[in-house]
């Protein structure tokens, strides 16, 4: 066996965290880069709870609040100019896995002078340190060393890309935040949709990371945890509330220390492939990356456990997996369609274009699908027409 086991993130969850818990983020520097989204930080209460804090630390901060879903290089280098402009040394990011993600990206960037077209792949020594305060209970960006971008720069620098934008994850353990709050008060208006759809990311980092070749003893345990915890969510989700504020704080809170278990665990296997396949479906359509996932997840697994069935040399996984999952694969299949609604569909010129590509995070899936198998789980999953399934 090996083990190398990272986790510097020192992870905070209690009521009003944030500001009780002030002196960890007056630790971190005098001036701070606050990067959100749009509206949501603002709306919950978690940007003002974020300015108390700094204020009674006697720190200072700029705003950028300029975030997008699926935040573009663009985007990241501008938070990182800011930072470098103001001269901020440090960063609290205030969201969703967006915000979080851009944060990181701009620690990095205000402090390495990296030109858009070099960001992707180049190895960087330093970064300022971050604190992150998820608002959404599902990337579990506040736990991993990952910022994960749309790239939309071609070479030399040139906007946009001849092949359109893709989706990239940039890795390094200068990305994990030195602290992260967890305080489930800001997502109890999260609606029924992004509540869900951020519960099926969650699910499925505890799922691909039990399917990963880089899974380890303690991975498993990671998450297997975060599973169990969605697990005991998935009633609540299927029957949730027409009021999103009616939705239990104790549901909130599981899913919300689900995600960063999940988090954790990810951060040590990565995930594998629906992760990149779904890529595809928020870049070309828009989906939400959770249900991306989710829509990919059935087709997946079924094609594990066929292989796993054909192959004795095949260590098998999806017991271990439906044993975390409390129910055998059939059944959570069904509970995935329930909350999954009706299906997008793809076109054949999609399905086609879609299962030619190579998956980046096929190599990391204990049983590596070759590029027939990625076509059969794209159809399987969003074959245009009516046909129940
Ligand atoms: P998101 O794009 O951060 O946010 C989705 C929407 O939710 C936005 O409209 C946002 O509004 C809103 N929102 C956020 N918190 C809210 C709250 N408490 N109440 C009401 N609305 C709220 O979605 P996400 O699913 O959390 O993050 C997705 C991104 O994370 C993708 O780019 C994905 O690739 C990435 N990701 C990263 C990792 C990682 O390890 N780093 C892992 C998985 C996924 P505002 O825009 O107004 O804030
Ligand atoms: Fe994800």
């Amino acid at each position: 066996m090996t083990l190398n086991y990272l986790m510097p993130t020192r992870m905070i969850l209690e009521d009003d965290c944030l500001y009780r818990n002030r002196f960890l983020l007056g630790e971190l520097g005098r001036k701070a880069l606050v990067v959100t989204g749009k509206n949501s930080a603002r709306a919950n209460g978690a940007y003002a709870d974020a300015v108390r804090a700094l204020e009674a630390n006697g720190q200072d901060h700029v705003l950028f609040q300029w975030v997008m879903s699926n935040p573009t290089d663009l985007c990241v280098h501008e938070a990182g100019a800011l930072a470098r402009a103001e001269g901020c040394d440090f960063v609290l990011a205030i969201g969703g896995g967006s915000p979080m993600d851009a944060g990181k990206a701009a620690a990095v960037l205000a402090v390495n002078n990296i030109p858009k077209e070099e960001f992707f792949g180049l190895a960087f020594k330093t970064a300022l340190p971050l604190a992150a305060v998820p608002t959404t209970a599902g990337t579990g960006s506040e736990t991993t060393p990952y910022s994960v971008l749309v790239d939309t720069t071609g070479p030399g620098g040139k906007t946009p890309r001849k092949e359109g934008p893709v989706k990239r994850s940039v890795g390094s353990s200068l990305l994990f935040p030195r602290l992260a709050f967890l305080d489930p008060k800001y997502s109890m208006g999260l609606n029924r949709d992004i509540t869900v759809h951020t519960a099926m990311d969650a699910l499925s980092h505890g799922i691909e990371g039990m399917l990963s070749v880089r899974a380890s003893h303690i991975s498993n345990l990671l998450a297997r945890e975060s599973i169990a915890l969605i697990q005991g969510c998935l009633d609540s989700l299927c029957t949730f509330p027409p009021d999103p504020w009616a939705l239990s704080r104790e549901v909130r809170e599981k899913l919300l220390l689900a995600s960063s278990i999940a988090g954790m665990a990810i951060a040590q296997s990565g995930t594998v492939v629906p992760h990149s396949m779904g890529y595809l479906l928020t870049l070309n359509w828009g989906t939400d990356h959770g249900r991306a996932n989710g829509l990919l997840m059935e087709s997946f697994l079924k094609w594990c456990r066929a292989r796993e069935a054909a192959d004795p040399s095949i260590a098998p996984r999806i017991p271990s997996l439906c044993s975390a999952l409390g129910m055998d694969l059939d059944r959570f299949c069904g509970v995935m369609e329930q909350l999954l609604g009706k299906r997008e569909k793809a076109t054949e010129k999609e399905l086609a274009a879609w299962g030619a590509m190579p998956m980046k995070n096929a190599a990391n899936t204990y049983i590596k699908p070759g590029q027939e198998d990625i076509m059969e789980m794209f159809q399987d999953a969003l074959a245009p027409g009516d046909a129940p399934r």
